[in-house]
């Protein structure tokens, strides 16, 4: 038998690809892509009133977005029903699991009358084989359950180290259901022998059903995989991640100007510890470092003031050719620029983004920066900016009317241009070039931080910057008057 690992990702269809299933979903992959394993996907869709074909291609969307390509599925669970029937009549066969013929009266009747301390109470465990099977082909109404031995089951988990359960805490668990569909555990078993799963990588809300599901493997004579238990993932107030913290959905994160890639990386970092100081990382760099033993048991949490920072990062490292598509669309939402510019304008476009793209942590911080070369005037002059730098405003008019002046006849216009008639304005207003640098910036952006002056006014071109300075002239005007 070939040592390679093989994995899955087995969502239930019940809602989008969310946070914690989204990183489930990479861990396992990012475990199959550093040891040249397999990554299977299968939609866990029994429970057919809360699965809809809807939910399953947002969770393929969801995945696709983030790049966790599968190589084998997706299987539908749903499609295993043959087989996981198959799988309880050998336990029964064996005698490994016995037909419980309790009605749900009986069950519940039992179950009000001893609340918490309720445990089944093995009525049907001794029923002899031939009875049973003579209840059964009479038409009596039954359920399987699976024959808990005595004893104590544990495994070696990659996350919690040794675990173990007491059997006697395990109730003799149903597998097949009154109405012959078998139970969620029976499933997962049964399917995740026939996909030959070797490591099962999940949240750590499933170790209950672990020591249940080892007992099947063990009952079908099946090797046992080895399981990886996830930390859980928290929100700031330290409560459970969920819908009351904001977007827990990634395509969420897609509207909000998240790239895929921070967002990998984000996701790795909720539970794993890469070991030393890098945590800005690709998926190549990640699928390399990747290993369960640096998983921490400790919950993780969510920080989206981190997811917006690594957000930033990757946005400074992804090339602009890159980033215009993602950018254009929200210039063009807003109004700022028209669907045919986007191409008309390329070349301008990807030296604007290439420029802003160490400025922001978000798609939408970027849009919002290229805002201010699309529109035709400063929209917001910035108190501070104008309080400190436009502080003697006859001085600053001055400088400003050199600038006009200077910019009038730069020719070609190119930045070496803008370069030497800025610095020719500054020696004329008799000032160094910061003095006329930071007033021309609030004049042509509203704000002291900008990218270079040069590749402002380049940028905003001649009409666009003389139209600006003209602009902030006449406030500088009215400030003197004032
Ligand atoms: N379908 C289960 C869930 O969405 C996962 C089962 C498993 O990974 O074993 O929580």
């Amino acid at each position: 038998m070939s040592d390679q690992i093989r994995v899955r990702f087995a969502p239930s269809p019940t809602g989008y690809l969310h946070v914690g299933g989204a990183r489930t979903a990479l861990f396992n992959w990012l475990l199959a892509r550093r040891t040249g394993g397999v990554f299977v996907l299968r939609i866990e869709d029994t429970d057919r009133e809360r699965s809809s074909g809807e939910m399953t291609q947002a969770i393929l969307d969801g995945m696709t977005w983030l790049g966790l390509t599968w190589d084998e599925g997706p299987f539908h669970q749903a499609d295993g029903l043959d087989r996981h029937k198959g799988d309880v009549q050998r336990l029964l066969e064996q005698d490994a699991a016995y037909r419980c013929f309790c009605t749900p009266e009986a069950l519940n009747a039992k179950r009000e009358q001893l609340k918490e301390e309720y445990r089944y109470d093995r009525a049907c465990y001794h029923i002899p084989r031939d009875e049973s099977a003579r209840r059964a082909s009479a038409g009596e109404p039954f359920a399987v359950r699976f024959r808990v031995p005595e004893g104590e089951t544990a495994w070696d988990d990659e996350v919690h180290g040794d675990t173990r359960f007491k059997n006697e805490s395990i109730d003799d668990f149903i597998v097949l259901r009154t109405d012959g569909t078998p139970i969620y555990n029976l499933a997962v078993v049964s399917d995740d022998i026939d996909m030959r799963i070797t490591h099962v990588i999940r949240g750590d809300d499933h170790i209950a059903n672990t020591p249940k599901q080892i007992l099947l493997y063990q009952a079908m004579g099946a090797a046992v995989p080895r399981f990886a238990h996830l930390p859980m993932i928290l929100g700031p107030d330290g409560k459970r991640l969920s819908k009351r913290h904001g977007a827990t959905a990634v395509g969420q994160y897609a509207e909000q100007g998240i790239l895929p890639q921070a967002m990998n990386n984000f996701l790795a970092l909720l539970g794993w510890n890469p070991g030393g100081d890098v945590e800005v990382m690709g998926m190549d760099e990640l699928a390399e470092r990747f290993s369960l033993e640096r998983v921490n048991k400790k919950s993780a949490v969510f920080d989206t003031a981190k997811l917006e920072w690594m957000n930033g990062q990757h946005i400074a490292l992804t090339p602009a050719e890159a980033l215009l598509p993602l950018v254009a669309p929200v210039l063009v939402r807003d109004g700022l620029l028209g669907e045919a510019d986007v191409d008309a304008r390329r070349d301008w476009l990807l030296r604007l983004v290439e420029e802003l793209k160490i400025r922001g942590r978000t798609i939408h911080e970027i849009a919002g920066h290229a805002r201010t070369y699309l529109v035709d005037e400063v929209e917001e002059y910035d108190e501070a900016s104008v309080a400190k730098h436009w502080k003697n405003a006859a001085e600053v008019d001055q400088r400003l009317a050199e600038v006009h002046e200077g910019l009038s006849g730069v020719d070609p216009w190119t930045p070496e241009g803008i370069d030497t008639a800025l610095r020719a304005a500054a020696d004329k207003a008799g000032v160094g070039f910061g003095k006329l640098a930071q007033p021309l910036r609030v004049a042509l952006v509203g704000q002291a931080a900008s990218p270079g002056i040069d590749f402002v006014v380049h940028t905003l071109g001649r009409e666009g910057a003389l139209r600006r300075i003209a602009r902030a002239r006449e406030k500088l005007a009215a400030m003197q008057g004032a």
